[in-house]
C-alpha cells in the first residue's frame, strides 16, 4: 500500500493587491516576468479532496500551480480583498460548484449573508456555510484543520489563522497580523509555535520595514516587520520550526533573492514563501 499524506502547496505569496500591483509606477512593478498572486494555500487530503484556503481573483492561475480544476472545501481567512475576491468564481459564471463546504468564521459568515452578490452561492446551493470557532478540529482525509484568531484590523470581519495537522507534522498559515506582542500575550514566538506543536509556519511578511510606503501611514495598516520578526527569531536552531514569509507587499526587496534582505532571512535559517512550494504533513 501507498502511505499517503496531507500535501500543501504554496497558490500565492502577495498582498492582497498582488504583484504587479495597480497604480504602481515603480520598478518593483516594472516588466515583473513571475506574476506573484495573493496569499493561499491548497491542501489535498489522504483521500485526494481538494481543500483552498483563501479565494482569490487569481484562483484561474492558482489552479495551474496547484494542476487541479475543482476544490471540495474552501476556508476563509478574513474578509480583505485578495482572500475574498474569488469566491464569486465558485458561482455558476465559472465553476458552478455544488455544495462546496465554505468554512468561515460567524462574523465572516454575517458578512456574507448580508452580502447579497455572496449570499446568493448560498441560496444557489453552490457553497454551504460552515461556521467555525477557533481552536475547532475540522476533520480532513488523514488530519484536520484547526483555526485560531488572530489580531487584524477588523472593519469588515476578524481573522483567523489555520493550523493544518497530518499525521506527522503541522503547518500554520498566518498571512495577516497586526503585531507580534497582542498574538502571543507574552510568549516568544518560536515558544508559541512549539507549544502549538507547529513544525512549518507560513507567517505575516507584507512589509520588510516602515520605509516601504512613504506616502501611506502604515498605523492604518499596522503589520509586523519582517526586520522586526527576524530579530525575534533569531538564528535557527535545532528543533526550530520550519518558518516561511509570505503576503509579501509589491514593495517588499524579498522578492529579490539577491537582495541583502532576501540573504539575511535565509543565512538565518528561515525562508521566503515561493508559489508552488509543497510541504508533506
Ligand atoms: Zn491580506
Ligand atoms: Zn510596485
Ligand atoms: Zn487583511
Amino acid at each position: 500500500m501507498i502511505e499517503m499524506s496531507i500535501n500543501v502547496t504554496v497558490l500565492g505569496i502577495a498582498q492582497d493587491g498582488g504583484r504587479p500591483q495597480l497604480g504602481c509606477k515603480k520598478s518593483c512593478c516594472h516588466e515583473v516576468k513571475d506574476e506573484a498572486y495573493p496569499a493561499g494555500i491548497g491542501i489535498i487530503d489522504d483521500n485526494g479532496n481538494r481543500h483552498m484556503v483563501d479565494a482569490s481573483r487569481t484562483m484561474v492561475h492558482q489552479m495551474e500551480i496547484w494542476n487541479q480544476d475543482m476544490l471540495d472545501s474552501l476556508f476563509i481567512t478574513h474578509a480583505h480583498l485578495g482572500h475574498v475576491d474569488g469566491l464569486g468564481l465558485l458561482g455558476k459564471e465559472v465553476l458552478a460548484t455544488n455544495e462546496v463546504p465554505l468554512y468561515v468564521s460567524s462574523t465572516m459568515g454575517d458578512l456574507i449573508e448580508k452580502t447579497p452578490s455572496w449570499k446568493f452561492l448560498v441560496d444557489e446551493k453552490n457553497v454551504v456555510l460552515n461556521q467555525f470557532q477557533e481552536g475547532d478540529q475540522i476533520p480532513i482525509g488523514g488530519g484536520c484543520i484547526v483555526p485560531f484568531s488572530a489580531p487584524h484590523r477588523s472593519e469588515l470581519s476578524d481573522m483567523h489563522g489555520f493550523i493544518i495537522r497530518g499525521e506527522n507534522k503541522s503547518l500554520l498559515y498566518l498571512p495577516d497580523l497586526d503585531d507580534w506582542p497582542s498574538l502571543l500575550l507574552g510568549f516568544e514566538l518560536k515558544e508559541w509555535l512549539k507549544s502549538l506543536r507547529v513544525d512549518i509556519a507560513l507567517i505575516d511578511g507584507t512589509f520588510w520595514s516602515g520605509e516601504e510606503l512613504p506616502h501611506r501611514n502604515l498605523e492604518q495598516i499596522p503589520h509586523p516587520f519582517v526586520e522586526d520578526t527576524l530579530q525575534l527569531l533569531g538564528v535557527k536552531q535545532d528543533g526550530d520550526p520550519d518558518i516561511g514569509f509570505i503576503h509579501l507587499n509589491h514593495t517588499n526587496p524579498l522578492y529579490d533573492q539577491h537582495s541583502q534582505e532576501a540573504k539575511l532571512v535565509n543565512e538565518n535559517g528561515w525562508f521566503i514563501a515561493q508559489q508552488g512550494m509543497t510541504f508533506l504533513l
